[in-house]
């Protein structure tokens, strides 16, 4: 499903993002990656949906070279792949339901969306989605009413609202405590199983990485350093 062979990351400035990274990470696979703050998990995670750009080697999407994509080979890379971030993104005045649907429109609703007049299978899917969450209630919520969990909630419906076949999260739990942080891990892992969504996930806690991984990658100094199912790790790795 996606494919890392030998891809490098040096930002302008000289910082190695990414250096040398050979993984292979299969359909419905849920991959936790971990690291200290500065390994570069981000920078991998990122690369999937070129948010940044390896600067050499090849990156496989469904055996295609994402690298080598430009104009509208990327607008079906960023459907394909769905992104939930930290600080949950989004439009903090508009309430939950156009946050969500947003992930269905694209540019073509912009114009319906002011007018909140949504096609009728849009707002059907954005409900749908929303119920997965259970957050259906704040559908006509302002979204910055909302508690952080709420928030990330919400960021998840709108990535299932876009029916993506993979989903990024980059450090989804990191601005959240520790219950609420398990029950977005729980939801995430629930759709993993029940969608076969492809899910990354970075965490900085090797004990939540441990519970829902199937798989860790562990990284430092953008290289990765461990990879293997969740019981293969120690306390050394
Ligand atoms: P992590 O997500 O594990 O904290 P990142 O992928 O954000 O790590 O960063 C990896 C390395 O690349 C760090 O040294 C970081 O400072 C650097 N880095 C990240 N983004 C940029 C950027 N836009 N320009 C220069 N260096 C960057
Ligand atoms: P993270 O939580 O992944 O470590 P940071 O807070 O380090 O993220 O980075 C926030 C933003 O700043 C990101 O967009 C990242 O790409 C950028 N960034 C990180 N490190 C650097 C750097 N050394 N130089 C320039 N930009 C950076």
């Amino acid at each position: 499903m996606i494919e890392f062979k030998d891809v490098s990351l040096v930002y302008p400035n000289g910082t190695q993002g990414l250096k040398n990274v050979n993984t292979n990470i299969k359909e419905g696979e849920f991959v936790v990656i971990v690291g200290l703050s500065g390994a570069g998990k981000s920078t991998f995670i990122r690369s999937i949906n070129r948010l940044v750009t390896p600067t050499s080697g090849q990156l496989l999407v469904e055996d295609e070279n994402i690298l080598a994509y430009k104009g509208k080979s990327m607008r079906k890379l960023r459907t394909k792949v769905g992104m939930i971030f930290q600080n949950y993104n989004l439009v903090k005045r508009s309430t939950v339901m156009k946050n969500v649907i947003s992930g269905r429109l694209g540019h073509t609703g912009t114009f319906k969306s002011i007018f909140n007049l949504y096609p009728k299978e849009d707002f059907a899917l954005a409900y749908e989605s929303l119920k997965r969450v259970n957050i259906e209630e704040k559908v006509y919520s302002r979204a910055d009413q909302l508690s952080g969990g709420q928030q990330q909630r919400v960021s998840i419906a709108r990535v299932l609202t876009q029916q993506p076949k993979i989903i990024l999260a980059d450090e989804p739990v990191a601005s959240l405590d520790p219950p609420t942080s398990h029950q977005v891990m729980k939801y995430l892992k629930q759709i993993n199983r029940e969608d076969k969504i492809t899910t990354i996930v970075n965490l900085h806690f090797i004990d939540m990485a441990m519970e829902y991984a199937d798989r860790i990658i562990g990284m430092r100094a953008g290289e990765v350093v461990f990879d293997g199912p969740a019981s293969e790790v120690t306390e050394q790795t």
